[in-house]
Order: C-alpha cells, then sequence, then structure tokens
C-alpha cells in the first residue's frame, strides 16, 4: 500500500490547489414549482417557497461571483420548464453569451417538452445536454404522478420520441425503487429501445428515514397527495425506499444485461461506468466518485439564496446570496463556516485509510451525511465495496456474469504489483523452456529474493519446469503453490511464506499466493474455485487465521497493459500475529486439503451464487 492520503487530497477545498476545477452550479430555475407531483419528490420535501423564477440578470451576476472559473450549469427544478419559453430563453441566452461557462444541461421531467422548445435549444444553446426522469417502464414509474395521481409516464415517452424524430439524444435519470428491483435487466432493455437515450444513470431512493408527506399547501389536497400518504408507513418509511445493498444488486445486474446485450456500445451506464474508470486509473467528473465533492457544487434559487448541491439538507446548506460583493472569497468563507460542509468531510476521513479508496472515491457526502445520523454508516460503505468487487469481477471476465455476485473474492489492488515482461513469462511458463540463471539468496527470515533481504524486493520469475524452481518457492507456502500449480495447472506470478520480521522494524508478512489466469475464462473458473476452496475450509480452519481471496492487476512493464490477477492469503483473524504464525502451517494444511478437494474446472458456479439466483438472472 502507498502513503495515505491527507483529507485535503480525498476531499478538495474550492480555491488554491485544486486547479482552477470547474463549479458545477445547478440553477433552480423555479425553485421546487413542478407541473407533475412525484410522490418521493425530495425537492418538495424541502418545503421552500416557490413560484418565483431565477432571471438572467442574477444568473450573469452569479458568473462573475466565480471570477473566471470555469462554471458548469444544470438547469433544474421543480420543473424548469415550468418557468417558460420566454423566460427559460432569456436565461439561455445569458449562459450563450458567459465566456466562463463551459456547458449547460437541462433536467426536465420531459412532459411539455415539444417541438417549439427544442426550436429554441436548437437556436440559443444548440448544444444543450438533455436529461429526461424516467424510471424505467410503466410500471417502474408508478411514482411518477401528475396533481390528478395519473401516470405521466406516456408523455415522457412521447418526449423521447419527439427527441429522436429530431435527431437528438437524452440521458434518462433512472430512480431505482421497489418498483424497480428484481427486473434490472428487463428495465435496462427497456429503456435501451429509446433511440434517443444514450445514457442511464441509476439513482437510489435512500429515503427510510422519511416518516411525514410532504405539506399540501394547496386549498384542496390533490390526489397525488392521498397517494404519497399511503404510500409512507410512520414505522417504515415510503414504501419507495430501498437499502443500500438491495441498490448495489440492482446495479450489478443491470451491469451484467449492459455487457451481455452489447448495450455498452451506444449507452452510457451510471454508475458502472464511473466504476469501471476508477478501476483503470482513471477520473471521473461524477462527485460521488470524485475528490472535488459538495465544495464544488452550488444551487442558486429565485429568491437569490445560494446552498452548496441540492442534496444536502436545507437550510444547513446555505452558503451566501446573491449580492454586490459576493466573490469567490466570499463563498469560500462560508465554506469555511458551514458546519454541514465540515461535518460531510470529517466523514470522508473515513476514506483516507480505506482500501477501496481508489476505487469508490468517498461516494456521495449528503447519502452518507444521512445515513452517519441514523447510525448506520457501515451500509452505505457495504454497498461501494460490494459494487465494486462485482464490477471488477465483470471486468475481467464479462464472458462470466456469476462472478459478480461472488462475496468472498473482493477488490483489493496492490501496490506495487508488476512484472517485467508478462507474456514472455507465461509463454516459458506453459513451454516449459528453463529461464537464464535465476539469482536466489535466502535472507536471515527465510525470504527468496534476487538480493536476499527481508521486505518486498525484486525476485526472478521461474516456473515448475526450471531446475531451480523448487529452490525458489519458500517452504512454508509450498503446499498451497503446489495446489494450484501441479493440481490445478495454473500460473503463479508471486509467492510468500509469510515473515514476523521480528526485530527488523518492518511489518510483518501474510503468506500468500499469487495467481495470473491465461485468459478470461480461466480467471473466472479459477475465481470460483478459490470461492468454493475457501468455503470448504472454513470449519476446519484455525480460529487465528483468515483466508482472503483479492482481485487485482498485474502490471507489464515491457506493454504497460494490466493483467487481471487473483491473490489468495492467509491473513491473521484479529491482528493477533504471534498467534496467526503459531496456527499459520495447519491453516495452509487446511486450505491446500481444501484446494485438492477441487479444481478450476469452467462453468462451476462460486460458494456465494445461489444467494443471489433471482437478481443474477434478470
Ligand atoms: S467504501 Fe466507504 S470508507 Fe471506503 S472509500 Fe468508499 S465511502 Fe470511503
Ligand atoms: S452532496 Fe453528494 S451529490 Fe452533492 S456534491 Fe456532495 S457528493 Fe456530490
Amino acid at each position: 500500500m502507498g502513503q495515505q492520503p491527507s483529507l485535503d487530497e480525498v476531499y478538495r477545498r474550492l480555491g488554491d490547489g485544486d486547479g482552477q476545477a470547474a463549479a458545477s452550479v445547478i440553477l433552480k430555475l423555479r425553485g421546487e414549482t413542478c407541473d407533475i407531483d412525484c410522490l418521493y419528490c425530495y425537492e418538495k420535501r424541502k418545503e421552500a417557497p416557490g413560484g418565483a423564477r431565477i432571471t438572467a440578470g442574477q444568473v450573469r451576476q452569479l458568473a462573475a461571483m466565480f471570477q473566471g472559473r470555469p462554471v458548469s450549469v444544470e438547469l433544474h427544478g421543480g420543473e424548469p420548464l415550468s418557468a417558460g419559453r420566454d423566460h427559460v430563453g432569456a436565461v439561455l441566452r445569458e449562459l450563450a453569451a458567459q465566456p466562463s461557462v463551459i456547458g449547460v444541461s437541462l433536467q426536465t421531467n420531459g412532459v411539455q417538452l415539444d417541438e417549439q422548445w427544442l426550436d429554441m435549444f436548437d437556436e440559443i444553446y444548440p448544444g444543450l445536454q438533455i436529461g429526461i426522469s424516467l424510471d424505467g417502464d410503466p410500471a417502474g414509474n408508478s411514482w411518477r404522478v401528475g396533481y390528478d395521481a395519473s401516470p405521466v409516464y406516456p408523455r415522457v415517452v412521447a418526449a423521447l420520441r419527439l427527441l429522436a424524430s429530431r435527431g437528438r439524444q437524452a440521458g434518462v435519470i433512472t430512480a431505482v425503487t421497489p418498483a424497480v428491483l428484481g427486473r434490472a435487466g428487463e428495465i435496462l432493455d427497456h429503456l435501451a429501445a429509446f433511440s434517443a437515450v444514450s445514457a442511464v444513470s441509476l439513482v437510489p431512493c435512500f429515503d427510510s428515514a422519511v416518516r411525514n408527506p410532504t405539506a399540501a399547501r394547496m386549498a384542496r389536497v390533490p390526489a397525488s397527495r392521498r397517494l404519497q400518504q399511503a404510500a409512507i408507513d410512520s414505522a417504515h418509511g415510503p414504501a419507495w425506499a430501498i437499502l443500500p445493498g438491495e441498490y448495489a444488486d440492482f446495479v450489478l445486474a443491470a451491469t451484467i444485461r449492459w455487457i451481455s446485450a452489447g448495450y455498452f456500445r451506444h449507452l452510457k451506464l451510471e454508475p458502472a461506468v464511473s466504476v469501471i474508470r476508477r478501476l483503470r486509473g482513471l477520473d471521473t467528473s461524477f462527485c460521488h466518485f470524485s475528490d472535488l465533492k459538495c465544495d464544488h457544487v452550488f444551487t442558486l434559487y429565485p429568491d437569490g439564496r445560494i446552498g452548496s448541491c441540492d442534496e444536502l439538507p436545507w437550510p444547513q446548506a446555505r452558503l451566501t446570496a446573491l449580492g454586490d460583493d459576493a466573490g469567490e472569497e466570499v463563498i469560500r468563507s462560508a465554506q469555511r463556516d458551514s458546519a454541514l460542509l465540515a461535518e460531510g468531510r470529517k466523514l470522508m476521513g473515513k476514506c483516507a485509510g480505506c482500501s477501496y479508496r481508489t476505487s469508490c472515491g468517498g461516494g456521495c457526502v449528503a447519502t452518507r451525511w444521512r445515513q452517519h445520523r441514523a447510525g448506520d454508516d457501515d451500509s452505505y460503505c457495504s454497498y461501494r465495496m460490494r459494487m465494486i468487487d462485482g464490477i471488477a469481477a465483470l471486468l475481467a471476465a464479462p464472458g462470466a456474469p456469476a462472478g459478480a455476485w461472488c462475496a468472498t473474492t473482493r477488490w483489493r489492488p496492490r501496490s506495487p504489483n508488476s512484472m517485467q515482461d508478462v507474456a514472455a513469462f507465461t509463454a516459458r511458463w506453459d513451454e516449459g523452456h528453463a529461464s537464464l540463471p535465476a539469482r536466489l539468496a535466502v535472507s536471515a527470515h527465510g525470504n527468496i529474493n534476487a538480493a536476499g533481504l527481508p521486505g518486498i524486493r525484486q525476485a526472478d520469475d521461474l516456473h515448475p519446469g526450471d531446475p531451480q524452481w523448487d529452490e525458489a518457492i519458500e517452504q512454508g507456502v509450498r503446499p498451497l503453490v503446489d495446489a494450484v500449480t501441479a493440481g490445478w495447472g495454473l500460473i503463479t506470478y508471486d509467492s510468500c511464506q509469510g515473515h514476523a520480521y521480528q526485530g527488523t522494524g518492518l511489518p510483518p508478512a501474510e503468506r500468500r499466493v499469487g495467481l495470473l489466469p491465461r485468459d478470461r475464462a480461466e480467471y473466472a473458473a479459477t475465481a470460483a474455485a478459490l470461492c468454493r476452496a475457501v468455503s470448504r475450509a472454513g470449519p476446519a480452519m484455525p480460529r487465528q487465521v483468515r483466508p482472503l481471496l483479492g482481485r487485482a492487476e498485474l502490471r507489464c512493464e515491457a506493454t504497460g497493459r494490466a493483467f487481471p490477477v487473483l491473490d489468495l492469503a492467509l491473513r491473521p483473524a484479529d491482528g493477533d500475529w504471534q498467534g496467526y504464525f503459531a496456527a499459520l502451517d495447519q491453516a495452509t494444511a487446511v486450505l491446500a486439503a481444501a484446494l485438492r478437494a477441487d479444481g478450476a474446472k469452467p462453468g462451476q458456479p462460486c460458494a456465494c451464487v445461489p444467494q443471489h439466483a433471482g437478481e443474477a438472472g434478470s
């Protein structure tokens, strides 16, 4: 593991050192006002006054406030189009005139979208990106209704067809609620069938803590609010809420369909794409996966109030208001004074020491804040890890979707983890040709490597056909190496018998074997077989030792290519290294026997798969 990052690196502040990163600004064009009345609407739950509209003048003031920092703008609501054509046109004209505005998107329910709106967008802001809210098929859209409680689904479908007829594309935001759970595949099929849909973003309804219906300020309570009241159970929360684990399963099932149906060729699926980018060491603009979080997100309301991200609770998210003296320094000072942002940022401290940090990016601060308040930090992290583990399995072996449901094999990147020339090594292994004489020296602690020194050191790569093979393998790990090489016919790229390193100041090293599958099919079969072996070994394992399976990548120094690898390690169960080393040989014998009893045969499921048969089949 590299050095632990600082809090400033996992959550970057606005200002010096952020490289003038773009600010993301949400314009609540008409506050909470909307022409439909979805039961789960979080904007209306804020119960802020609606009705007024953000003006073009306010947009000018806002851009000036950021003093040249690039700004990416989202027109949002309520329903932004309910501000009226002329008004939205004036705002778009102002945005088009601002050099610091690098992009504008519109998030709409699609109900009003017609030819005239699209003509106007084409004329004033042709690059406007359109996002439509649609929760999959008619049943999935059960919570999206008008004030008369009638479904809006048919009107949204008409908007998507109109967009297609104009050669326009749109991203769809799909709320994941119980109305779609267990049907990820068919929901994705449904959305992918609209030719206008180029992206699907799956958004969880983690609303279990909601206990009260939204206040209705109208003289007559509309039918939609009566539906909402009936859907909220004051003891268990609303009927549209899901749990983090359910969301992880849904995302994994959707990703499986995205890959198997070939949708990945023309449809961007979030959060799958962001996870994949992070697993590959790439950046993403999605704040849930990035170090640019709520300090770089702002919301402007029609009365001039400026808050941080609209996902954060109001009024605690309030920062400042539009005014002549409001510049970026004023915003930064308001951010520093914000108890809510400080609390959110503090939660990110946990990420600095988390082995998933580089793939997870810390998630959504607002959701974590709510989970934290509910005394449940763990289920959020569990869902993030579950989703990353599953997508890492799919990335390594996309043709073997069952691997995504393995809860035993986790994403555990190793650093450094490289080999001089992976293809040449596997060819030598399979052809059995002897390598150049290897430099083998033994340290006082039993390490066998080129220098004969303790710690992580360079070691020449050998294979079973080499005359020096026997000499090169540390004896304590030999039973595991033999079981997977001679027994299963696999390639090992690394092994270590474990070292206590007493009196050296070095941290103890665990016993482990690294496996380098020849191809994706062998990877999938090996991962499943390792899971079965670990499960079989479990009851007989000494309590001081815990087997651990990891997915990682081995970098080829010659080509720069990353190869998916699997690591089998034995860890101290409770940090007691003395007890661990005392029980290690016994644990090794138990695990080696379990490995010998199985084999990396293609097509056999891992020990976890049956638990997820329902979602896996969707
Ligand atoms: S899993 Fe939890 S602690 Fe780890 S990086 Fe993600 S949010 Fe942070
Ligand atoms: S509250 Fe969540 S969605 Fe909003 S900026 Fe922060 S991390 Fe992103």
